[in-house]
């Protein structure tokens, strides 16, 4: 069978000393990207320390997930949305894979005042699998600059395309991304006058993870440095309803000429505690033009119907309840609820002697502790306060020497997770 396996040019090789293999190549991309993903890996780190010290009480400011209940209007539409499946004239089956009118007309209506149109929304399952969404439109070939530190997705999406090399040990980067170090000596607001040009700017803001919240003249820096470039902005706006500063677009469509270089992705994750139900979106703006002169728009639709199914009908009607003016005001609450949260972890660190950043337009606070391994100092926050904060480092190597604090946690939870901050560093 040998031969005849050779024949049909099939490589097997019998191992019967070890486990099986298939024949098939590993991506060789998947085997450039590190370690794990960063918060299966907190989450891994917590367990063991649990696991050797099962009697002691964990606070988690560690991943950014929402904790509070999801209110009774915003609810209600979820509700709403699973009964009327259980009715003959209320079922509906698949769906727009673009998402239902109703929902894409009321986000460009109560999101974004009209200024954008219902066909450039495309609802989806949320803005993580959006951004890979994006980076399979762009494919291997593409160049993209990253804020520094950033999300983790958005470099990790670009290393599974291929659009990097290898991780270089020396900078703690991905060779072939452009990383922008955003840090306290530039008001976490990228050099681009000393930037190279990139196809993709991913750019975050409200970022996650430093809370800093890029003001109107600073995005129109940033749109004008795109068209200089003739670089594609995506705008990552899924903290915009944290801003609380007055001088902080929620959108990036609302700086004049975005509307031919920006992409937004957007999500209720935050909005609503939307996390597990999952309901994002993304607006890609008829004016915004590959080289050729052909519509990103049109291939975005086509990556949508092509491998999309349409959001959650369920989640969608979730979604229309957001949007009415009982929910608007729901979200406001749980936001104002969780930005008490984050001033409390603000000052109590301010009080502490610490340089602080965040957390006034974002539910991330940004701890610094210079010259500190950020693994080293989550470490030692764990082991003597029980509180599972996120290293810096997890962020891009911008991020080392600074702790993520989230307050997507109980009052009360701050609440003692600021005392035992006091006993340690007070
Ligand atoms: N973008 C940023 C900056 C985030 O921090 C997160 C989640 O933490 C997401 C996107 C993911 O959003 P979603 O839940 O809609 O996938």
């Amino acid at each position: 069978s040998s031969r005849k396996d050779a024949r049909r040019n099939v490589r097997v090789t019998p191992r019967m000393d070890a486990e099986y293999r298939t024949g098939v190549k590993r991506n060789e991309n998947f085997s450039k990207l590190q370690a794990g993903y960063l918060f299966p890996e907190i989450a891994r780190r917590r367990n063991a320390y649990i696991e050797e010290n099962p009697d002691k009480d964990i606070i988690s400011l560690g991943i950014g997930d929402t904790t509070l209940p999801i209110p009774d209007h915003i609810r209600s539409g979820l509700q709403a949305g699973a009964s009327k499946l259980g009715t003959k004239e209320g079922y509906s089956g698949y769906g727009a894979e673009q998402g239902s009118a109703g929902l894409r007309d009321k986000i460009a209506s109560n999101i974004y005042s009209d200024r954008v149109k219902p066909e450039e929304v495309f609802v989806s399952d949320g803005a993580k699998c959006d951004i890979a969404r994006l980076q399979m439109m762009f494919g291997p070939g593409t160049t993209s600059a990253v804020q520094d530190p950033s999300y983790p997705v958005y470099v990790d999406t670009s290393v599974m395309q291929g659009q990097t090399q290898l991780f270089n040990e020396g900078t703690s980067q991905f060779d072939g991304i452009t990383y922008m170090r955003c840090d306290a000596s530039n008001g976490f607001f990228p050099d681009l006058e000393n930037t190279q040009r990139t196809d993709v700017i991913f750019f975050c803001s409200p970022n996650n993870p430093t809370g800093a919240a890029a003001s109107k003249s600073q995005l129109e820096e940033l749109v004008s440095f795109a068209k200089k470039n003739g670089s594609i902005i995506v705008y990552d706006a899924a903290y915009a309803p944290f801003v609380r500063s007055s001088d902080v677009p929620k959108s990036i469509l609302e700086i004049e000429g975005a509307r031919e270089v920006a992409i937004e992705c957007n999500s209720f994750s935050k909005y609503a505690g939307f996390t597990g139900v999952r309901l994002g979106w993304v607006v890609v703006p008829n004016e915004l033009k590959y080289s050729d002169g052909t519509k990103v728009r049109a291939d975005f639709n086509r990556v949508m119907t092509t491998c999309f199914n349409g959001a959650s009908n369920i989640a969608q009607s979730g979604g229309l309840a957001c949007l009415d003016k009982e929910g608007l005001d729901e979200i406001e609450g749980l936001i104002d609820y969780y930005m008490k949260n984050a001033a409390l972890l603000r000052t109590t660190m301010i009080d502490l002697g610490f340089d602080v950043y965040g957390g006034t337009d974002a539910p991330y606070v940004w701890v610094s502790f210079p010259g500190r391994s950020s693994w080293d100092v989550f470490s030692e926050i764990l082991e003597k306060t029980q509180v599972v904060t996120i290293p810096g480092a997890g962020f891009g190597p911008g991020g080392d020497g600074f702790i993520r604090m989230s307050a997507f946690a109980s009052k009360e939870s701050c609440e003692e997770a600021c005392e035992r901050f006091r006993k340690m560093y007070g």
